[in-house]
């Protein structure tokens, strides 16, 4: 059914680079004779998901929606694509995203762009736009996507779906192409809360193949999945003033605020309270995630991975051919951006002052959850633009990221939900963001509220 309704839709949406029909179907015959010999099952067990194209599969290729890899195919099988089939879940294909998971729109996949399923005029929001407009239209179950500064709440938010980017170190990042190795995440994209349980239950977990991975006991999700009768009394929610100030659409300002209400009503205790780093951390981002970048995507030189020029005088050419023909304009400005900010002379202005500005956002995020269980905010100022309205200036682009970007520079975990929709009927989104390592406590708060 899947297969067949994404042959229907997927022509007008553009959220698959590689859809595996075989594979897919014997995958799924695989599990429905393990499923008529009575063996045990996964939780995920025949249920279909998708992959945003930059997690490596050894069985299909992993382009990351640029045209440097588009041929390349990965020895090994990510730890979160082991950890699905473990739990029996069926993987339909790979999903379209910003070239390397750089852009808000998905408009900079070198394959093509990925349409709102909501109004296909309209962009997905990105990076892992792919990765929601497959959930939003029906042509999977589930998804992954990865989360550097919003690419799995954002897409979530304006296509009206479920995304969580959990605390970093909560799923390993064994297999997941690198942007900024010290902001990724990858995480869930669902159409409800419970899902969402089940396909975190699938994928945490300590991996010693990625050291930034952290040794937690997990509890089973499924727990925070019940309604109790004190439903959210005696949590305390904070609401930083600065996330609701000018640049956010009135129209999302007035739905997000009505989310904040119905916790009132369920019983929460909600505060208004200050973010003084809040204006920091977009800059910081850029500053970080650039650098890391340019470090990160050195390896594609045209000699080990992916794209080769044709033509070449010697090394250094070849270098050089490869990386201006394979790498596309975002992506190159990433790289030129962060080969700056790292270069001798501009180290201490830029990426030192970035870093420390990174430690006080986290100071400020760990303060605030002394007093709080969660905060509360927009997921981005705006709903789903027109394809292209955004594309000619940068830096308007990155402004959309104002207020995802600071929970990846904290490191916490933040759930996006659907919260209403504005005039045109475009969806609108919220995130709770929690402490480190209690996406129990968010998910039970993302239950209770859906
Ligand atoms: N939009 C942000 C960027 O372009 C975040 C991307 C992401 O989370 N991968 O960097």
């Amino acid at each position: 059914d899947y297969l067949d309704h994404i042959d229907r839709v997927d022509g007008e949406i553009g959220a698959w680079i590689t859809v595996d029909r075989q594979g897919a179907l014997r995958q799924a015959l695989r599990i429905d004779e393990r499923r008529q010999k009575g063996e045990a099952l996964g939780a995920l067990a025949g249920i279909p998901g998708g992959l945003k194209d930059n997690l490596c599969t050894v069985d299909l290729p992993t382009t990351c929606a640029s045209k440097m890899l588009i041929q390349y195919t990965s020895p090994f099988d990510a730890t979160v694509v082991d950890k699905l089939r473990d739990a029996g879940a069926v993987i339909l294909g790979k999903l379209n995203m910003d070239e390397f998971a750089m852009g808000s729109s998905t408009e900079n996949s070198y394959v093509k762009p990925v349409r709102n399923p909501v109004d296909p005029g309209r962009v997905p929001g990105g990076s892992s736009g792919g990765s929601a407009a497959a959930v939003a239209s029906g042509q999977a179950a589930f998804t992954l996507g990865s989360d550097t500064g919003g690419s799995i709440r954002q897409p979530a938010a304006f296509c009206g779906v479920v995304g969580l980017k959990p605390t970093y170190g909560a799923v390993s990042r064994y297999g997941l192409v690198a942007f900024a190795s010290s902001l990724d995440q990858i995480g869930p994209l669902t159409r409800d809360v419970t899902d969402l349980a089940y396909v975190m239950n699938a994928i945490v977990g300590h991996d010693h193949r990625d050291s930034t991975s952290a040794p937690v006991d997990w509890p089973d999700f499924r727990d925070s999945l019940r309604a109790d009768e004190k439903g959210m009394k005696g949590m305390k929610i904070a609401l930083p003033k600065e996330y609701f100030g000018p640049g956010l659409h009135p129209e999302v300002k007035a739905s997000v605020l009505e989310a904040a209400r119905r916790f009132e009503l369920l019983g929460a205790d909600v505060d208004e309270v200050s973010v003084t780093t809040m204006e920091y951390a977009l800059p910081a981002y850029y500053l970080i995630s650039s650098a890391e970048a340019s470090s990160n995507l050195a390896r594609f030189d045209g000699v080990q991975y992916g794209f080769r020029a044709d033509e070449f005088e010697d090394l250094r050419d070849l270098y050089v051919k490869s990386r201006s023909q394979g790498f596309g304009k975002e992506v190159k400005r990433r790289i030129l951006l962060g080969t700056y900010a790292l270069s001798s002379g501009y180290y201490d202005a830029y990426y030192k002052k970035a870093q420390q500005v990174r430690g006080l956002i986290r100071k400020e995020f760990s303060d605030i959850f002394r007093d709080y269980d969660l905060i509360l905010s927009p997921v981005a100022p705006t709903t789903a633009w027109k394809l292209g309205e955004k594309s000619k200036d940068p830096l308007e682009m990155y402004m959309e990221d104002v207020y995802t970007v600071p929970i990846n520079i904290a490191g916490v975990p933040a759930i996006s939900l659907p919260c209403g929709r504005d005039a045109s009927g475009l969806p609108i989104g919220f995130q709770l963001i929690g402490k480190a390592f209690d996406e129990k406590t968010l998910i039970k708060a993302a239950y209770t509220y859906e």
